[in-house]
């Protein structure tokens, strides 16, 4: 065993025995809840550093558990004076590699291990990167909106050739991209070992060739890049407009090709709607296999959830589940940043978990979901319902029906939207802010005496909603 292999296992068995105290003294939820979501990375001159795969875990265990946790390793390893944890795997700063020592040579590499796997770590100019060990194939949950790219993902760990090139992965933000990249690495590292697999985001990328012409190595840089079997870009919408990198990106991506390596690329767009991006790359990016990953439905949603549950050990009720499913549909980050909030109240202050807690306790992430109701949508909507055309309700046509919907449109975008009575009134067809008062004082006194208008304005406020 060498010296580093040795090192990395008296870490890990410092931790262990810590951890072992940690539950007699902060009890098992606490642990696992907190300090089992950390992998310690490195000992040295007295500093143990962790890594945290989100910054919710890494915030919220130093600034509650640092002594407990800091005294519990001192208790195995007295060298220690002090612990640190820092974020591994965040987007904007991965560079990793498997196999050979690919980036020996290039700074003062030190390699670690998570989870006994070993992966590299930068030096310390880029701070600590990590593949997230919990971003597995094991651990993304499959449904309608994500299986092909998921199948897709997958297929490319089973062959030794490269198979659709490149793999462009694309969909909006906190659907899973990053997850499904990871998790090929992780995959690719054990069906063929001998690999080289990098890791990088696209911003990562630039910065490393920005940084290599200034230092004037960039062929070091190519190599670098050119060697490899298989080459995974994160968020390449971020190359967008930086000329030279977009032409070394280019070539890099043309070399790789000829040589049968595989290419996986992901962005918040499909190759043809990347913006600032030369016409030859786009065309180039979309030669492959461009799979979309579709917003996550109500079944993805509270799959995820019951997952993320199971994994935490934590007792959360089924109509808590699926009222969060319900209700975050902006994306699966902030589905599962709420339910950890919710499972850290309950584990730490022992709350009851209700629908009313967690309403409580997320009330912020709820806010953010909740559909944005447009004056144009009311109109549309509105229209739709009595049978009338947009530009009669726009009008200042005062035949009854007419009046009546534009009426109960004008009381809608009061009530549904935070729009002024003068911006109201422009919004239909120019009228000023008295007559949008009239309308809405109109609408409230016939709902006083006309139930059918009341139930109009009921129907029409719940399809508005969603
Ligand atoms: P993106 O890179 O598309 O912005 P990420 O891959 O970072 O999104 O995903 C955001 C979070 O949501 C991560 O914690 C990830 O594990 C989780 N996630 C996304 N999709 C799934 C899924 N299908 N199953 C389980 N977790 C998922
Ligand atoms: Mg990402």
């Amino acid at each position: 065993m060498n010296k580093i292999e040795t090192k990395d296992r008296l870490i890990q068995e410092t931790w262990k025995l810590a951890l072992a105290d940690l539950t007699k003294s902060c009890g098992l939820a606490v642990v696992n809840s907190w300090m089992s979501k950390l992998s310690p990375a490195s000992n040295l001159d007295g500093k143990f550093v962790f890594v945290s795969s989100t910054s919710f875990v890494c915030d919220n265990v130093k600034s509650r558990f640092y002594n407990e946790i800091l005294s519990a390793i001192q208790s195995h390893d007295s060298s220690v004076s002090s612990i640190d944890i820092v974020v591994g795997s965040n987007e904007n700063d991965d560079l990793n590699t498997f196999g050979n020592d690919l980036l020996e040579g290039h700074g003062n590499n030190q390699s670690c291990s998570f989870g006994g796997s070993k992966v590299f770590q930068q030096d310390d100019q880029y701070g600590l990167s990590a593949l997230d060990p919990k971003f597995t194939f094991d651990t993304f949950v499959v449904g309608k909106p994500n299986e092909f790219a998921y199948a897709a993902a997958k297929r490319i760990c089973e062959s030794d050739d490269a198979i659709y090139n490149p793999l462009f992965l694309y969909g909006g933000v906190g659907l899973g991209k990053t997850h499904l990249m990871h998790a090929v690495a992780w995959e690719v590292r054990q069906n063929f070992p001998h690999k080289k697999v990098i890791y990088i985001s696209a911003e990562k990328f630039m910065f490393l060739f920005v940084r290599s012409l200034r230092h004037k190595d960039s062929i070091a840089f190519k190599e670098m890049f050119r060697n490899t079997d298989i080459l995974m870009i994160d968020d390449v919408q971020f190359i967008c407009g930086k000329n030279a990198t977009q032409e070394e990106f280019f070539h890099t991506f043309n070399v790789l090709v000829d040589n049968n390596k595989q290419i996986v690329l992901s962005a918040d767009k499909s190759p043809v709607d990347l913006e600032d991006v030369e016409a030859r790359l786009k065309s180039r990016m979309g030669w492959g296999l461009v799979a979309d990953i579709h917003p996550a439905n109500f079944e993805l949603r509270l799959g995820i959830l019951q997952t993320k549950v199971q994994e935490s050990m934590a007792v959360i009720p089924e109509n808590v589940l699926e009222f969060l499913a319900m209700k975050i549909t902006s994306n699966i980050r902030e589905l599962e940043g709420a339910l950890n909030r919710i499972i850290a109240h309950a584990t730490l202050i022992g709350r009851n978990v209700t629908i009313d807690m967690a309403k409580d306790v997320i009330r912020d992430i709820l806010r953010s979901n909740e559909k944005i109701v447009t004056i144009e949508a009311i109109q549309r909507r509105v229209c739709e319902f009595y049978g009338i055309k947009q530009s009669e309700i726009l009008s200042s046509n005062r035949k009854k029906d007419i009046t009546n919907a534009r009426h109960v449109a004008m009381y809608l975008s009061k009530k549904m939207t935070t729009n002024s009575l003068p911006e109201i009134g422009r919004k239909f067809g120019g009228k000023d802010h008295a007559t949008v008062l009239h309308a809405v004082k109109r609408v409230n006194e016939k709902m006083n005496s006309d139930s059918s208008i009341a139930s109009d304005i009921e129907i029409l406020m719940k399809t508005l909603e969603g």
